[in-house]
């Protein structure tokens, strides 16, 4: 109380710059490095007229994304340093957009866009030939076609990596560059970065686009420098192409001659303002052995990560395929199935796709017995049952504390936050009511209550949070395995 007052004393002699600055020291300390530095950091506070804040952002998908997700924090928060409520307004800004200078600039010389996929006839037949070689249609066009946005279905779990693969999709080399797409294994991550391939494509029929999975690339590296054919190799990815889309860019760490020539390729793409977007299964900060300035490469643009999919998206997902499929499967039958195989999109469709076999060979009608008796094995792995002692064990191990400090009292950071969790992870993975939490954490199942609320809604705004998650839930199905 004293210090909103404090505040509001201070309030007239502060900037709306500083009043940012200081909603940002004070308010956001909870706030994962990611999120921050994404999305807060790069607003502009530009004006405060009585209760009325004016924020600039670069675009509109940037306000959007902020007005569905931070809005009630980013009140609250200006509200506390003002010491009153106030009301945002937004402005958009399209020079905000960053481009950052090269540190170091690439050797070759800016490659213009060229307009047309026709390949020039080089001086060497060698070089030419490669080219040739390496970027005809066979190569360079791998785009799988069912992987379309219309057949991805969108919830809670990835929207904001399929919002962010439609803007870049529909302003490829515009809007976000480059685009780094970061997800679990089967979680959509090529399914996404196909569809911006294939709509960029819709768009312009003309649009070079280039899909390659980093392993694919590499060998092409080796490839190229055991026939000495570097200089086609470089014309095939630096100077025909309007979009590269590399999957799984992770698999590049400790390659050290993959690195320096994508870290020549990504500079002359950029430069050249055409569209790169990656995927990988780890943020840019986690790949091992990667120079420096490719990671921090990979921030310049927008991270957009995509979580395991909640069960009302599994229901979705099933209903899409099945439909896909003509097979009309009973509710029943589909919460079955989608309770059942919960972490990865790939298991689930794999999953339906046995059980349609079957019945479609058997002529049986399809009921949650008859899933059980083709899918036993697959489910039963899945269905066992976690303890809240397992749980408690795995979570302390995770975040280096013991399981007698889950059980305890004290308050500091380190403790509180993996005693959340483990209560989180109780609730979701066991059948253990509020009381029953409560009573193996010592603790009242209000406590247990409000644990889960409070991570339950920090998921939606921390990354981290819900990589860290992710990764003890990876954990506990080894367990259950
Ligand atoms: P990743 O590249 O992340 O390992 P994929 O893109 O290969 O995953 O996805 C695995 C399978 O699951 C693909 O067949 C894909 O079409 C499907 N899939 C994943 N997520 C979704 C989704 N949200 N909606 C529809 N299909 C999905
Ligand atoms: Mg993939």
């Amino acid at each position: 109380m004293s210090q909103a007052l404090d505040m509001t004393a201070m309030a007239p002699a502060l900037s709306a710059e500083e009043v940012w600055e200081r909603f940002l020291a004070a308010d956001c300390n909870g706030i994962s490095r990611h999120v921050l530095d994404t999305w807060l950091r790069p607003v502009r506070c530009v004006a405060i007229h009585a209760d009325l804040v004016t924020l600039e952002v670069q675009d509109q998908f940037f306000r959007d994304w902020l007005t569905d997700h931070y809005v009630k924090f980013i009140i609250e928060g200006l509200g506390r340093q003002l010491g009153s409520t106030v009301r945002i307004a937004w402005q958009i800004n399209d020079a905000m957009k960053i481009e950052p200078l090269l540190p170091e600039p690439p050797t070759l010389s800016v490659v213009h866009h060229v307009p047309t996929p026709k390949i020039k006839r080089a001086e060497s037949n060698d070089v030419a030939d490669t080219a040739q070689d390496l970027a005809s249609p066979d190569r360079r066009d791998q785009l799988n076609e069912r992987y379309l946005f219309e057949n991805f279905v969108a919830g809670p779990s990835n929207d904001f990596a399929y919002a962010a693969c439609k803007a870049v999709a529909e302003n490829p080399g515009t809007s976000y560059n480059p685009l780094f797409l970061f997800g679990g294994v089967g979680l959509g991550k090529t399914h996404l970065v196909s569809a911006i391939g294939h709509h960029i494509r819709a768009n312009n029929p003309n649009a070079r686009i280039v899909y390659v999975s980093a392993e694919q690339f590499t060998n092409d590296v080796v490839q190229a420098v055991l026939t000495s054919k570097l200089e086609g190799f470089r014309d095939k990815y630096r100077r025909y192409v309007d979009a590269i889309l590399i999957d799984d860019i992770q698999l590049i760490a400790g390659k050290e001659r993959t690195q320096h020539e994508f870290f020549h390729i990504f500079n002359a793409l950029y430069d050249s303002k055409r569209q790169i977007i990656v995927t990988s299964d780890k943020l840019p900060h986690e790949i091992p052995d990667i120079e420096e300035r490719l990671r921090s490469r990979f921030q310049w643009g927008l991270v957009a990560d995509i979580q395991p999919p909640e069960l009302e998206t599994r229901v979705a997902i099933l209903r899409k395929k099945a439909l896909a499929e003509h097979v009309e499967l009973s509710n029943e039958v589909t919460f079955f199935l989608a309770e059942s195989v919960r972490s990865n999109v790939r298991e689930l469709e794999g999953a339906l796709v046995r059980l349609l076999a079957h019945a479609s060979m058997s002529k049986t009608p399809i009921t949650v017995d008859y899933v059980k008796k083709v899918l036993g094995h697959v489910m039963d792995l899945k269905q066992s049952s976690l303890s809240m002692e397992s749980i408690q064990r795995i979570v302390a191990e995770y975040f280096h504390v013991r399981v007698a400090d889950l059980n305890g009292r004290r308050r500091v950071k380190a403790i509180v936050l993996p005693r959340q969790v483990a209560m989180y992870l109780c609730r979701k993975h066991t059948d253990g009511s509020f009381p029953e939490i409560g009573s193996r954490f010592g603790k009242d199942h209000t406590t247990i209550m409000s644990a889960c609320e409070k991570i339950d809604s920090n998921l939606k705004l921390d990354p981290e949070l819900r990589k860290q998650i992710l990764d003890v839930e990876r954990l506990l199905e080894q367990v259950q395995a």
